[in-house]
């Protein structure tokens, strides 16, 4: 089992300071898997920077020139949340050229599945806009990227906050399967069951809006219910996947209760869609997760089961919150009827 991963020091080039989405986050990641020697399992991908007429499958000209213009500029904040400084533009481009050359090296058979360890993150990013700490769209520009070479694609998400501009990318497009879980209502506001995309991409967007509280057994059954019957339904050729470890119980930006063991599930099932509808083929692309010690465990988890690796280590535990989501059954009951599952 060949797994790859992007990594790039430019990606600690997007100087956020103090800022919860900072270059600690992949310095943790990356010392982790050299300190537990997972590193060495694993196959080096290269980046590089995403080209103009690539960001364009996404992104309108005029927002790249801006977010340009703003790094020559020496960089500052583009909305509330979301910084960059004067290299950020460059690590913008190399988080978006990582995430197509992960995708490339699956989808050539040069690796099984890959993981990009990039930022800034992407999935709030929209056409036209930077938002929630993101800059370019990664896993849109991605898939966007690998239509070229496949006809459908499925998108998971399982940040804790939903990917509006990953939803908005392609919300009418029938080509590719939008899944997110979030918490919901939260940040940015959009992700309700009654988003499920528009025209002929009617269905094609599946929004999992998830109670603050939601743990493992939540998300092992809304996986299982949900997201399971509707990627065997669509049998995508290709499976992308916004991970975002910010629903771990430990991360502070969100009241999720995930743990590591639950995170190792949920790449579990998807890896086992991936190896029963596509081949195998399976990309990763780093979004968010603010509790370091948190992430890098689950990022190296999340490497475990895709190398097949079968003893996970769950350094943190589960959840210390006593507090319980409230009964998702009759969540789950509304969205298996808006998506005409049994
Ligand atoms: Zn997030």
């Amino acid at each position: 089992m060949k797994v790859g991963f992007v990594y790039d020091p430019i990606y600690l080039k997007h100087d956020t300071g103090q800022h919860v989405e900072n270059v600690r986050r992949l310095e943790a990641i990356t010392s982790h898997l050299e300190q537990t020697g997972l590193k060495q399992q694993l196959t080096p991908i290269k980046p590089r920077p995403a080209t103009i007429a690539e960001l364009s499958l996404v992104h309108r000209e005029q927002y790249i020139l801006h977010i340009q213009e703003a790094a020559q500029r020496g960089g500052g904040w583009l909305d509330m949340d979301t910084v960059m400084s004067s290299d950020s533009y460059d690590a913008a481009l190399y988080a978006a050229g990582g995430a197509i050359e992960a995708t490339e090296a699956v989808m050539n058979g040069e690796v099984n599945s890959a993981f990009a360890l990039v930022r800034p993150p992407g999935h709030h990013a929209t056409t036209q806009r930077a938002m929630g700490f993101c800059l370019f769209n990664n896993v849109a520009i991605a898939a966007k990227y690998a239509l070229a070479k496949c006809e459908r694609i499925l998108i998971i998400d399982f940040d804790v906050h939903h990917g509006n501009g990953t939803q908005e990318a392609f919300y009418d497009n029938p080509q590719v399967l939008y899944i997110s879980t979030h918490q919901y209502p939260f940040y940015p506001g959009t992700g309700s069951t009654e988003e499920t995309g528009s025209g002929t991409a009617k269905g094609a967007t599946v929004n999992i809006p998830l109670p603050g509280g939601s743990g493992d057994a939540e998300y092992q059954q809304v996986f299982e219910q949900i997201v399971v019957p509707v990627a065997k339904r669509f049998k995508p050729q290709l499976i992308l996947v916004s991970a975002g470890y910010d629903t771990h119980w430990a991360d502070e930006l969100a009241l999720m209760q995930v743990s590591v063991t639950g995170f190792a599930q949920m790449v579990k099932i998807i890896k086992g869609l991936a190896d029963e509808l596509c081949g195998g083929r399976l990309v990763f692309s780093l979004e968010g997760g603010y509790n370091i010690t948190a992430l890098a465990a689950s990022v190296k988890a999340t490497f475990d089961v895709l190398l097949g690796n079968t003893n996970i280590e769950d350094p943190l535990g589960q959840t210390r919150y006593q507090f319980a989501a409230p009964g998702i059954a009759p969540l789950i009951k509304a969205i298996k009827e808006i998506h005409s599952l049994r």
